[in-house]
């Protein structure tokens, strides 16, 4: 076995994953690690869940897959569930991130025709941005690492700074403009959330121009910031948002959710998909959602994302020569560094055993799954400022 047969589009850890178990997993060689990477904010419900486990055991003894030619029962549940629990009324189910994100700009652009302004057609991302890989996420993010060699950038793209509200206000008000897309709280770029207050005056801006705001919570969302919904913090609601990670716990299944009047463009054939919101998928969806959106889950995150900021906080005292800034949203958490991150990444996992993810901005993420408990938090803890030790050391050694 090696990686010889795969395409090359990965820095892989040398690090052969065997098994998990909540927030542990183990290497083919018997290590066990503390696992604060969570599939990149996947396994809310953290690895091996039961209640995850029997619902995809039980549906695969029955259907796997019929075609959206035929009504799925599990797919109208789950749709049920979402729209009770957001502000959306309908939903689009794919298989990952970039498809919902695919579909929201879709129907975002749709809104504009069926609502007889076809111009309206520019999308307004932001930088430090992650929307996916297809064409349409690598436009809407516009950063070069992942446009690069892909040919000329998709007219109607457009790049704001993220933080700059006279260059967000001219894009609202540009009668070409059809839709904002943002993740309330940045993941792969670095963790930066955008101020509820900001959020709100979008909303305004909104209503006022007839663009429409799309929020991308593949990450942010189902729980993770310690709302179900990231921008329920702030109190407002996006027209379109699109879901994944966290929602199949790790089952590839991803949504775009929108109110009815944002979706009225998308009608009978316009957009399809194979395997989106195939029974096995939708089971698994409906057992992580009602697992997640309880009420003792997310209070549960609340409490374990206070600890571990606190903590953290008191870290970033003691070694400011390691850590620059802690920031970010519930256990959504980025810990920008001095020294590599890359480097720090692995420090973590070859000496302390300890998982954490990479960003932008030369940060760490801890993105422990949902279910951590406060002895593991603290064990992450220890861990890292031994890693900070660590670091400090090599550094003064360097
Ligand atoms: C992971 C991610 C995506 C892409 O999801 P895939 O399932 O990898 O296609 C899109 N947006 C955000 C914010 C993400 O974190």
């Amino acid at each position: 076995m090696s990686t010889e047969h795969l395409m090359g589009v990965y820095n892989r850890a040398p690090l052969e994953v065997e098994r998990g178990q909540g927030a542990r997993l183990w290497s083919t060689d018997g290590t066990e690690y503390l696992d604060c990477v969570a599939g990149i904010s996947t396994n809310g419900l953290g690895h091996a869940h039961p209640k995850l486990v029997q619902a995809v055991t039980e549906q695969a003894q029955e259907l796997w897959h019929v075609s959206n030619i035929f009504r799925i029962p599990g797919q109208e549940k789950l749709a049920d569930m979402l729209c009770e629990n957001s502000f959306a009324d309908v939903v689009f189910f794919t298989n990952s991130g970039t498809e919902a994100v695919e579909c929201a700009i879709k129907t975002a652009r749709k809104f504009h025709v069926a609502n007889g302004q076809p111009e309206r057609i520019d999308i307004y991302g932001f930088d430090g941005s992650f929307h996916g890989r297809t064409y349409g996420a690598i436009n809407a993010a516009a950063n070069p690492n992942y446009t690069n060699g892909f040919g000329p950038p998709m007219e109607g793209f457009h790049q704001l700074i993220w933080g700059d509200r006279e260059a967000l206000e001219a894009a609202f008000r540009n009668p070409t403009a059809a839709a904002i897309i943002l993740e309330p709280v940045q993941g792969e770029g670095g963790c930066r959330a955008t101020p509820d207050e900001d959020l709100r005056w979008m909303r305004q801006m909104a209503d006022e121009t007839g663009v429409l705001i799309i929020f991308d919570e593949v990450q942010c969302g189902m729980g993770r910031t310690g709302k179900l919904w990231a921008h329920e913090w702030a109190g407002m609601t996006p027209d379109i948002m699109a879901v994944a990670k966290a929602l199949g716990g790790g089952f590839p299944v991803g949504a775009c959710l929108a109110t009815a009047e944002a979706a009225k463009g998308m009608t009978v054939g316009v957009h399809g998909s194979t395997f989106g919101g195939n029974p096995l998928a939708m089971a698994v969806g409906q057992a992580a959602l009602s697992e997640i959106a309880k009420p003792e889950t997310l209070a549960h995150v609340n409490e374990i994302a206070g600890y571990l900021k606190q903590q953290l906080h008191g870290l970033k005292e003691r070694f400011p020569d390691v850590i620059v800034d802690v920031r970010g949203k519930g256990l959504l958490i980025g810990v920008k560094l001095a020294p590599n991150n890359r480097e720090f990444m692995g420090w973590a996992r070859d000496e302390q055993k300890l998982l954490v993810a990479g960003g932008g901005d030369n940060c760490v993420r801890l993105l422990p799954p949902l279910i951590l408990t406060l002895d593991e938090a603290r064990d992450a803890i220890e861990r890292f400022e031994k890693t900070c030790e660590f670091a400090r050391n090599k550094m003064a050694a360097a």
